[in-house]
């Protein structure tokens, strides 16, 4: 997981928000009004261009903006007054069963969120892997990880060990190059690569 620093809130959106004061969020995100629509797409896009396109959680580069959903850090059912808060939305991908959607309503005060700076010092990486805590008595690492994120579902514990294989292939010589072309090379996940050159 990689902080954030997130961008300016876009002027169309505050603009939007102005004139639809009691509105919910399904009025904005499930909107036909086209420039609505519109307005939808320019913040996600520009949530996104924060994260240099990938998502908040997994760090899968996202290649089109359809590939991310507008996500509420927290959620809208707990935290109301926060759903349109551009401090409280972030990028993720739209799988089911990890990020985003998988943690739904389960943010807790302590959890580890790509808003805060020091959120990957509290992470690293197996060499099969996975993410895991740094320190191993940090619970707060592990339930973030394992149970509201789903950071070591198979497909994700796949893909990190698929570019673990390539870094050990391409070798030492070649790192800062797959580091700076991670989202072309490997799809993204720029801390599992930084993580491994450190160790190697
Ligand atoms: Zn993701």
């Amino acid at each position: 997981m990689r902080f954030i620093e997130k961008g300016d809130e876009p002027e169309d959106f505050a603009t939007w928000k102005r004139r639809n004061p009691n509105a919910n969020w399904s009025d904005f995100s499930a909107s036909k009004d086209v420039s609505t629509i519109e307005i939808y797409n320019n913040l996600r896009e520009s949530l996104l261009l924060d994260q240099e396109l990938r998502c908040c959680y997994c760090e899968m580069f996202l290649n089109k903006n359809e590939e991310a959903h507008v996500e509420h850090l927290k959620d809208k059912d707990r935290y109301p007054k926060e759903k349109f808060l551009h401090s409280n939305l972030l990028a993720s991908c739209k799988s089911t069963t990890t990020c985003g959607h998988k943690k739904d309503k389960g943010y807790f005060e302590q959890m580890i969120t790509p808003l805060l700076e020091n959120c990957q010092d509290r992470l690293m990486y197996t060499d099969d892997g996975r993410i895991i805590a740094r320190d191993e008595n940090d619970e707060d690492a592990r339930r973030t990880i394992e149970e509201v994120l789903n950071l070591n579902h198979k497909r994700l514990v796949d893909r990190r060990k698929t570019i673990i294989r390539g870094l050990e292939q391409y070798g030492e010589e070649m790192f800062d190059q797959c580091f700076d072309n991670c989202d072309s090379w490997f799809g993204g996940f720029p801390s599992l690569i930084e993580y491994y050159i450190s160790q190697n």
